[in-house]
């Protein structure tokens, strides 16, 4: 079986052979990009050198970069524990070409080294390609021998990709990995391909226009390269399992909580002891990365996840903190490749315990009351969106906890309700506080927010010197 981590060096090892730069991988808040909650795909930390704004000395690069899905435009808090390819944090593995190679090469790299270095068969394999590129189908054809019904065109944006309403952009290419025919699921493009038979497991961007104001497109004289693949999708197809959350890695974090937890994982408490080994992870780095649980922005994704995953320990009967307990599993597994996790293991253990301690305070009797709601409902009735609001304002529960809760009995959030809830109290506060001739607390804490910066927590850097990000 090929460990998790020598999938990671065998990618990278590949790609330095053929003359790309090694790049460590960049930290999760995006560096001068306040559009951007975290990073979520390795292109992120080389948007300049795509635009042209940055030249680097060499025009080819490889990373494996951790990326964070929670918030934004790419969410996948609500998959993880129910699908078996999504993470809230994953690492992406990448080559880049800066306007150097193009098409024919991305493609068969992509192709060497999963099927000559990795060893797939590629009967296993397919590709979809963008409706309107036929180069690409036909190179699919002569460098894999795909047959026609492994090629499988796309109309739609989720084959064309654009940086945003201006900048680069074109077609992209992704190779699924068919799971077998006992896995529900269609083919891409199918009704059912959301299904986990077919699972995408590389993504390759061509970069070959540039999109206009004017709505235009104009083809870049030097195209482009970006890709992006699953570390733990491509681990599990190698470690033969189906889900990421049977590779190597995984299988010891859920190991580690099971025995903090005593509880076995299996039957209805498997997907809580998934949620919380994700969580652990997407937790433990962005606390890394200088993040810290707040009420807004970056700081309240982080809170939310957090406390989803506390809140699966409570149903598997933590009484007491235990989240902290699993970082030190999750350091060993991960360390070495990432040193900040080693270097910041103190303070993430004692984020993660405060955070447990004071959401403890309040989830139990937040969840005793969501239950006599429940209770109350009648048949096909939603949540009233003043509980959910009740439960956020007074017993700490972030509205996609509830929600998530209440997922498992099949049961909705009004949401609009708990919107309306919010700017009620949101208008009494405005108003009790007008006319008092003291600034609002929330507009003092803003403030104060506002000088120190989004993600103001600086201990471990300053106390480890500078970091180089
Ligand atoms: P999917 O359709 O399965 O949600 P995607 O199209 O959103 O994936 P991309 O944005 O193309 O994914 O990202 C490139 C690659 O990163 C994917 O091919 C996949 O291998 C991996 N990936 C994407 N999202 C996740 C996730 N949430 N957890 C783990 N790996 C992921
Ligand atoms: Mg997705
Ligand atoms: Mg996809
Ligand atoms: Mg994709």
């Amino acid at each position: 079986m090929t460990a998790l981590r020598d999938i990671r060096a065998k990618f990278l090892d590949y790609f330095a052979e053929h003359d790309h730069e090694v790049v460590q991988s960049a930290p999760l808040v995006p560096k001068d990009d306040p559009t951007l909650l975290f990073v979520n795909a390795g292109m992120v930390p080389f948007k300049n050198a795509f635009t042209g704004v940055e030249r680097r000395a060499r025009p080819r690069a490889a990373s494996s970069q951790k990326c964070v899905r929670a918030g934004g435009k790419h969410n996948d808090l609500d998959n993880v524990g129910y699908t078996a390819r999504h993470h809230t944090f994953f690492e992406m593995l990448g080559n880049f070409s800066f306007g150097d190679y193009f098409k024919e090469e991305a493609i068969l790299h992509a192709w060497t080294l999963i099927t000559r270095e990795f060893g797939l068969s590629r009967d296993k394999l397919l590709a979809t390609v963008y409706a309107e590129d036929e180069e690409a189908a036909d190179l699919w054809k002569k460098i894999a021998g795909f047959s026609d019904d492994k090629i499988i065109r796309i109309g739609t944006s989720d084959n064309f990709w654009m940086m945003g309403d201006t900048g680069p952009c074109g077609p992209c290419s992704e190779i699924f990995y068919d799971h077998g025919p006992e896995i529900p699921g269609g083919p891409p493009g199918s009704p059912d391909e959301d299904g986990d038979r077919f699972i995408e497991i590389w993504n390759l961007v061509f970069m070959q226009f540039e999109q206009m104001e004017d709505g235009s497109r104009k083809s870049l004289p030097k195209p482009s390269i970006d890709t992006g693949m699953g570390l733990e999708r491509i681990a599990a197809v190698l470690q033969g399992v189906h889900n990421n959350y049977e590779v190597d890695l995984f299988k010891r974090l859920i190991a580690a909580s099971e025995d903090v937890l005593r509880s076995r994982a299996e039957g209805e408490t498997l997907a809580s002891h998934r949620v919380i080994a994700d969580h652990l992870r997407a937790t433990s780095f962005l606390i890394a990365d200088g993040v810290s649980p707040s009420n807004e922005g970056r700081g309240y994704v982080l809170r939310r996840i957090m406390r989803r995953a506390m809140r699966h320990a409570h149903l598997l009967g933590a009484t007491e903190p235990v989240m902290h307990r699993l970082v030190g599993t999750l350091a060993a597994e991960m360390g070495e490749a990432f040193p900040e996790l080693k270097r910041a293991r103190p303070v993430i253990e004692e984020t993660l315990r405060a955070e447990e301690e004071r959401f403890q305070r309040t989830l139990g009797r937040g969840l005793s009351l969501l239950e006599e709601a429940v209770a109350d409902l009648d048949e096909g009735e939603a949540l009233p969106g003043e509980t959910a609001f009740k439960l956020y304002d007074t017993y700490g529960f972030p509205l996609d906890l509830t929600q998530d809760a209440l997922r498992a009995k099949g049961l909705e959030v009004d949401t609009a309700g708990f919107d309306k809830a919010m700017e009620k109290q949101k208008a009494e506060a405005r108003a009790s506080w007008a006319g008092s001739g003291e600034a609002a607390p929330d507009a003092v804490w803003y403030a104060v927010r506002e000088a120190t910066g989004p993600t103001s927590f600086t201990g471990y850097t300053t106390l480890k010197g500078s970091e180089p990000v």
